[in-house]
């Protein structure tokens, strides 16, 4: 069943038919108090429509913004602009080995990812970004609050159909920012905004060249699961302590994470391998700075404390952080009109360097770590385990995002 919000069902209406939004209205409210108020507003909307002579199942058919669709219609065809690729990778089912990779695509009306099983999955080697893709047969779904379009062996994706153009692209909508001390450890994806007050050595695994995933070693042979015995390739992780005044986390970035936040290039980080003196001035730079990370938080139940992973970091944007904090003062006055705005705003997203580490409980942490670095360090990998469980589960859980956890795990 489909679940069409209302606003969006009266704008359906509204297209297909010459007819005046309070007159639709009106005439929905009549359609309920007539049925004595039997009906939802949306059910009466529905019956309204119908009465109108309008197919809304119709209206479904042939191509679709982004933006309109909903978690549950089968059959959608879009156009989207690709503006992230995500390599595909293996996962053992429980029919056997499947494949699942996926591309995020937007058009001026929102973004949606893309997901695509087993041979679809085969296409992402020929999408990159700024490609136009023409989707077909996706079926809609919701996986942790977002939309998902799924394709299978039935669905047809067109790479730059030609003709077809995106003129702008709507940007993501940022996550949502949480304190420290707020964070449960099962946000999928959440903001934080901290100080960097500990940076750990950059460490190195091997991965296939091919894959990029954590390889095996066999003997003096390093093994992907997928492209058997190859010659390994390097990637990275970086470990860091983070502040924002109402505590601490470690933050771990991989990969591309890693190249963002220290912004030295691969090669670059490469070479820090051989020569682990060429890290330290970047250690130095990132001690001290506030940087925004956006990724997942997850609870490390071993160590008994919430870790962050990043997949994105950027400096802070004034602009926005200016825009966040008059919002939070306007609904903060509108949820307490008796506290005047200004009382709440000093409290504490105004406060510009929260460095100072704030209660007992995270002065003890990043004691721990920094007596303990090694220890500490190889902690993530305990964060991780779940995570192959869910696969089947959570195709729509980032590749990538799977692999840093695979990686994680290995790192004793
Ligand atoms: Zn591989």
């Amino acid at each position: 069943m489909i679940n069409i919000p209302y606003d969006q069902l009266i704008a359906m209406i509204l297209e297909k038919k010459q007819i005046s939004r309070e007159e639709l209205e009106s005439r929905i409210k009549a359609k309920m108090n007539q049925l004595s108020g039997l009906i939802s507003r949306v059910g009466a909307a529905h019956i309204v429509a119908n009465e109108l002579g309008i197919r809304l199942l119709d209206s479904m058919g042939g191509k679709l913004k982004i933006g309109k669709i909903l978690a549950g219609m089968r059959d959608v065809e879009t156009l989207g602009k690709v503006v992230q690729v995500f390599e595909p990778r293996a996962f053992e089912g429980k029919l056997g080995q499947g494949k699942v990779g996926s591309i995020v695509i937007a058009d001026e009306t929102g973004q949606i990812r893309v997901v695509l099983w087993n041979d679809m999955a085969n296409l992402i080697d020929r999408i990159k970004t700024g490609d136009i893709v023409r989707v077909i047969g996706g079926q809609a779904r919701q996986n942790s609050g977002q939309r998902e379009l799924h394709l299978n062996a039935k669905s047809r994706l067109i790479i730059n159909p030609p003709g077809e153009s995106v003129a702008e692209v709507k940007a993501p909508e940022p996550p949502k920012r949480y304190q420290i001390s707020e964070l449960q450890g099962n946000e999928a994806m959440a903001e934080i905004k901290a100080t960097i007050v500990q940076v750990f050595d950059l460490r190195f695994y091997e991965v296939c060249p091919k894959c990029m995933k954590r390889l095996q070693p066999k003997g003096e042979e390093w093994h992907c699961q997928a492209h058997g015995k190859v010659q390994p390739d390097y990637s990275y992780v970086l470990n860091m302590i983070a502040d924002d005044g109402s505590g601490t986390i470690r933050v771990v970035c991989f990969g591309r994470s890693v190249e963002a936040i220290s912004g030295m290039t691969r090669e670059e980080l490469l070479r820090v391998r051989e020569e682990p003196g060429l890290f330290d001035e970047t250690k130095n730079n990132l001690l001290g700075s506030i940087m925004l990370f956006r990724g997942r938080a997850l609870r490390n139940e071993m160590f008994d404390r919430i870790e962050f992973i990043a997949r994105q970091v950027s400096p802070v944007d004034v602009d926005r952080e200016i825009e966040m904090l008059k919002e939070r003062v306007e609904q903060e006055s509108m949820a307490n009109p008796s506290i005047p705005a200004q009382t709440t705003a000093s409290t504490d997203t105004t406060k510009p360097t929260p460095t100072q580490p704030s209660t007992a409980p995270d002065t003890q942490t990043r004691a721990e770590a920094e007596s303990k670095p090694q220890t500490t360090e190889q902690t993530t990998e305990e964060s991780v385990s779940p995570i192959p469980d869910e696969q089947k589960e959570k195709p729509g859980a980032d590749a990538e995002e799977i692999d840093d956890f695979d990686i994680d795990e290995e790192l004793v």
